[in-house]
Order: structure tokens, then sequence, then C-alpha cells
């Protein structure tokens, strides 16, 4: 099949186009390396530097390619970044999207569309967790710009018979998470951690507590759904891509520190404005179709000893 994968130099696209490369798929990548890296890349996938909100130069490319699928991770991705800036996240979310989709009709392709589960649903509260027939309660412009995308997928859908598949992806984690960013936490930390630097849990409301829940969900999770719905298996579906464990950020320290064996400072920070409380996914759709998540403790051994191997490189 030919695949096109928008975001590939980012940290998920890149997974989903190294694995396509290896399942024999011939891939396209379009990034404009605004926060992706050229060393993402797999070394057999076609590379762009394009802008998906340029139009013309990204409809002529995906139309020369002829996808069968677009697996579209292109976003902007930081909700801080998001309530900063709330048109440039719009702009890319979803007018750069629409941009995606039209192309995706316009080519018959398939179009698997990176959402959010992690912040559609809001707060979720203490023991339950969020199912994709769960409202959308989007408390940042970034889940308003995910959650209007899939609105306007499921018009397409109905109006013009657009395939699509929309994966609702809760905390992902794994190699090549950008350690840099407010986000993800299990890069920070690790980063931190091997340098033998403190490390923070800001509270979930007051200062000591054990900080956020969340689901934290392997990268292989998001790499597994995307090779399935390329072949059509996931059509018209809407599938949280989660654990279903709630894990809260001090539990996450001390396996990091753990699994890392440095001595290590664990500071509490206070609670940061604007992060939710909780949230946790129910993943029983996607067991269903794709079988069990990865144990939270074999994806931290592999994305620790990533994050080790990167550290010892010169
Ligand atoms: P990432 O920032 O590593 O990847 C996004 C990539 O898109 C980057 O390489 C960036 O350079 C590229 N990009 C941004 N704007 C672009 C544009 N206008 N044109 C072309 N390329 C552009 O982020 P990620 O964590 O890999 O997230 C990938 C996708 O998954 C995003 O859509 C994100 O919203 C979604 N998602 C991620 C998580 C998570 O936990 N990481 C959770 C839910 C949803």
């Amino acid at each position: 099949m030919k695949i096109l994968v928008t975001g590939g130099a980012g940290f998920i696209g890149s997974h989903v186009a190294e694995a396509a490369v290896e399942a024999g798929h011939e891939v396209l990548v379009v990034d404009d390396l605004s926060n992706g890296r050229t060393e993402n890349l797999p070394p057999n996938a076609d590379f762009h530097p394009i802008d998906i909100r340029n139009r013309d130069v990204f409809r002529e490319l995906a139309i020369h390619f002829k996808p069968d699928a677009i697996s579209h991770h292109a976003a902007q991705a930081s909700v801080t970044l998001s309530v900063r800036e709330p048109l440039l996240d719009a702009d890319v979310n979803i007018l750069g999207s629409l941009n995606v989709a039209s192309v995706a009709l316009e080519c018959d392709s398939r179009l698997i569309f990176s959402s959010t589960g992690g912040a559609l649903y809001g707060e979720v509260p203490e023991g339950q967790t969020a199912g994709e027939d769960w409202p959308a309660l989007p408390l940042s412009p970034y889940a308003c710009s995910k959650a209007s995308f899939e609105l306007y997928l499921r018009a397409f859908g109905q109006a013009s018979g657009l395939r699509y598949t929309i994966l609702r992806y809760a905390n992902v984690y794994g190699p090549r998470q950008d350690p840099h960013g407010e986000a993800g936490v299990v890069a920070i930390f690790l980063q931190r951690l091997l340098r033998g630097e403190p490390i923070q849990v800001n509270a979930r409301s007051q200062a000591g507590d054990d900080g956020c829940v969340r689901d934290y969900v392997y990268v292989g999770d998001s790499v597994r759904a995307n090779l399935a719905a390329f072949e059509g298996a996931l059509d018209g579906r809407t599938i949280n891509i989660a654990s279903g464990v709630a894990t809260t950020t001090r539990m996450l320290a001390e396996r990091l520190v753990g699994l890392v064996g440095n001595p290590a400072v664990v500071d509490d920070g206070p609670h940061r404005p604007g992060d939710l409380e909780r949230s946790v996914l129910d993943p029983a759709v996607m067991v269903s179709i794709l079988g069990e998540p990865t144990p939270l403790e074999r994806g931290l051994t592999a994305t620790t000893e990533w994050f080790r191997n990167q550290a010892q490189l010169p």
C-alpha cells in the first residue's frame, strides 16, 4: 500500500512511518519540522518538508503519490500553546486538517486522524474511565480544534463517503518523545533522572499530593492501531487508544526512578493551571479489536533503555 504520514518527523508519526515501511508499505512523510526532527525519519521513507496549510503544494504532492491511506499526525500538539495562541492552533489543527481531508477525498484515500482522548473528555471522575460514547467536554483550544475536526470527518463521511478512522490517544509515551516541552512527562523525567537532575511532581490540587492521574499508553499501541486502520479494519470507527490504567505522577516517578537506578531527588511542585486533575480512558473497544495494551512496566522499560542509549551517544 501507499501510506502518506503527516507529522511523520514527530514522535508518534515517526513510529507509524517506521512501522509502515517495515510492513512493506511505500511511505511518504510530510512534516514542516516545526517540532519534528529529520533524525526521527525512517531511512526508506520519502520526505517532504511541507506545511499542511500550504494547500497547493500539499495537494500536488499527494495527488502525484496517490496514497491508499493518510495517517494524519501533523498538528499543533501543545495544550499550553493553544491557550496562548488559539488562532494558530485552529489554523493548523482545523484549517490544515481540512486541507488533508479534501486531499483524502480527492485521492479516495482512507484518513486516520490522531485525535485526543486525554483532552477531549475533560475531567473524568474518580473510579470511572471515559468511553468513546462520553460527551466531548473540551476545556482547551487544543481540545476544541481536535473535537471540531472529528465533527468535520463525520460530516464528510456522511456527505461524501470519506473513509476515516478517529484514534483518540490517551497520554502516549515511548522512545523519541521530546523531553524539552512542557508535556511528555515520561521523556522529561527520564532525561532528568539519567542526568542525575531532580524531578518535580506537580500537585493535582494541593502541594505534596501524588499529582494528576493519567492514562499512559505505549507508542507501539498507537502504531498497531494505525496499521490496522490502513487495512480498513477500523473504517468509520472512533476508538480510544489507551491502557485504562490510572497512574499518578508520583507512581510514574517512582517507577522511573527504580528503572533508571540512580539516586534521585523528587520535589513537590504546585498545581499547573489548566492541567486536568484526572483523565483515564476505557480501552475496551481497542482491546476487542487489537488485543491488550502494552503493560506499563514493559513500555517504561523499553523507553528507559532508549533514553539511556541516547544519553550515552556522543
Ligand atoms: P509531535 O509534535 O512530536 O508531532 C507532530 C508533528 O507535526 C511534528 O513533527 C511537527 O513538526 C509536525 N507539524 C506541526 N505542524 C505542522 C504543519 N502545519 N505542517 C506539517 N507538519 C506539521 O507530536 P506527537 O506527540 O507525535 O503527536 C502526534 C499527533 O498525535 C498530534 O496530532 C497530536 O495532537 C496527537 N496526540 C498526541 C498525544 C500524545 O500523548 N503525544 C495524545 C493525543 C493526541
